[in-house]
């Protein structure tokens, strides 16, 4: 059968990539080959970064009103297309057809919608400095952005940081990750037809150590947004360095989701369960460490058991279920190979902790209990859906526990003593805190963390000062 080819997005046209190579696109749900998929090369990158080059002057100067209406044409235009983004996301990345539904593409929307409306409202001050100057600011595009994007959120964390960079003038050159690059594509097409000028927004797929470097060395882009992996992240600020790119960097976590023994146990451990396996465990923000006080423990583990073993993990596309495989064979073995090496360390896995079936890419929802803070899978990142239950004595040692990793990304505190939750909120080293709940983004409030969970924000106004630079302007007065 001959399969879909997809070629580059660059200057408003599909391209052919230059070295003529294409990678084969694989369905993690039953290991099938979808498509065909350009490789990028530094060259292409050459080709898409003059390109944006060429289109920033227009797109910049164009009345911050009338950009504004374009990106409010391409949130609609969008919407228009949610069933046929649905099924691309789910088909690539493996993700359950209704989580996509309920979750990535209704946010994808609203964070365009949300950066359509800053367009014409990115102000700059009159500031007082002396009586004889009009001393002003003003905000400009930092210029031509790089936006590497990961494979777990690809449309969602793409437009994290299209929608910002385009509301504030700037142009783009887009690598999705190399398993999953198709939702990429479709929207620089949709942009495009939206009356998003060629040039503005391209697309290179391909591999990160040759598309991805390529971008991070060329001296014609003035800055690069990057989510991924800590150590891709360490590279990319290291390469960065050579021109002095701006950078904006979300790396991984090591989440702890803190229950006390005050806490309505039902919802915390209804919501931590979800922490954990929502999108197999795939998640920045998972809740990967449920930390729990030690009277009710046991009656956690049990619960979250219960829970683990109850969802339903099976094809994306059949109706009901609720987890579907991990991205790929690379990312599976990883996941397997954390879990043996849990056993290993004293960890009991009391649910999961295997492979299910032969075809596809699916982990059984796992936890392990007894595990202690200093082990290998109570510190490192899996990426996938295994749980691990530590216990705690009290705030101090709850907090020690919850900060006592690299990562910073997000946490999670459960009680209902209200002074309480508050303190411990102020104490956890996180970018976000989420009390009595978990889990939850909105693109108007700031997204990141500090260590290796990254450097600055994405989001909200964060993300405008991320796009732009300020200018300070001084017009005498004196005659
Ligand atoms: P990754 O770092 O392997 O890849 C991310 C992207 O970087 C891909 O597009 C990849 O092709 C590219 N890349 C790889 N090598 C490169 C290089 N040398 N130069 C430039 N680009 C390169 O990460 P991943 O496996 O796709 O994603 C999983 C990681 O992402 C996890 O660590 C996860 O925690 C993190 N993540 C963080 C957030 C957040 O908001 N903080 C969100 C999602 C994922």
């Amino acid at each position: 059968m001959d399969l879909p080819k997809h070629d580059l997005l660059i200057d408003g046209k599909r391209v052919p990539p230059g070295g003529g190579d294409y990678s084969t696109d694989i369905n993690p749900a039953d290991e099938t080959p979808i498509a065909r998929v350009a490789q990028g090369t530094a060259e292409d990158v050459e080709r898409a970064v003059q390109a944006a080059r060429r289109a920033l002057k227009g797109w910049s100067g164009m009345r911050a009103a009338t950009r504004g209406r374009i990106l409010y044409r391409f949130a609609d235009l969008l919407e228009a297309h949610t069933e046929e983004l649905i099924a691309l996301e789910s088909l690539d990345g493996g993700k359950p057809l209704a989580s996509v539904r309920r979750q990535d593409v209704p946010a994808v929307i609203d964070t365009v919608r949300y950066y359509a409306g800053w367009c014409d409202k990115i102000n700059g001050q009159v500031v007082p400095t002396r009586p004889d100057a009009l001393t002003y600011t003003v905000r400009e595009p930092v210029g031509v952005v790089a936006a590497i994007v990961p494979w777990n959120f690809p449309l969602m964390i793409g437009m994290w940081k299209m929608a910002p960079a385009l509301a504030c003038g700037c142009t783009l050159i887009v690598k999705p990750a190399e398993i999953t690059p198709l939702s990429a594509l479709r929207i620089g097409e949709l942009a495009l037809e939206a009356g998003v000028p060629p040039g503005v927004l391209n697309i290179v797929t391909g591999k990160g150590s040759v598309v991805g470097n390529a971008l991070v060395a060329h001296p014609g882009i003035d800055k690069v947004t990057f989510t991924g992996s800590p150590s891709v992240g360490r590279g990319i600020m290291q390469g960065a360095a050579a021109n002095f790119k701006r950078v904006t960097l979300e790396l991984g976590g090591k989440s702890a989701n803190v229950i006390f023994a005050d806490a309505d146990i039902e919802a915390a451990t209804r919501a931590a369960a979800s922490g954990i396996f929502f999108n197999a465990g795939q998640v920045c923000s998972a809740g990967s460490r449920i930390l729990v006080q030690r009277p009710v423990y046991d009656e956690v583990v049990d619960r979250l058991t219960a829970r683990a073993k109850a969802i339903r993990v099976g094809d994306p596309a059949a109706p009901g279920t609720t987890m579907g495989p991990v991205v790929s064979a690379a990312q599976m073995k990883t996941v397997l190979d954390y879990v043996e090496i849990g056993k290993r360390e004293g960890a009991s896995a009391v649910a999961g902790g295997t492979r299910i079936g032969e075809r596809g890419f699916y982990v059984a929802p796992t936890v392990f209990a007894n595990v202690e803070h200093e082990m290998r899978i109570s510190q490192e990142e899996i990426f996938g859906p295994v749980a691990s239950v530590i216990p705690f004595d009290d705030e101090d040692d709850a907090v020690r526990i919850a900060n006592g990793t690299a990562f910073s990304l997000a946490a999670g505190v459960w009680s209902r003593d209200i002074g309480r939750v508050h303190k411990i909120a102020g104490e956890l080293r996180a970018g976000t805190v989420w009390i009595n709940t978990y889990g939850y983004t909105d693109v108007r409030l700031p997204w990141g963390g500090s260590g290796d969970s990254g450097l600055g924000r994405e989001h909200g106004d964060a993300a405008i000062e991320n796009f732009t630079e300020p200018k300070a302007i001084w017009l005498s007065l004196r005659s």
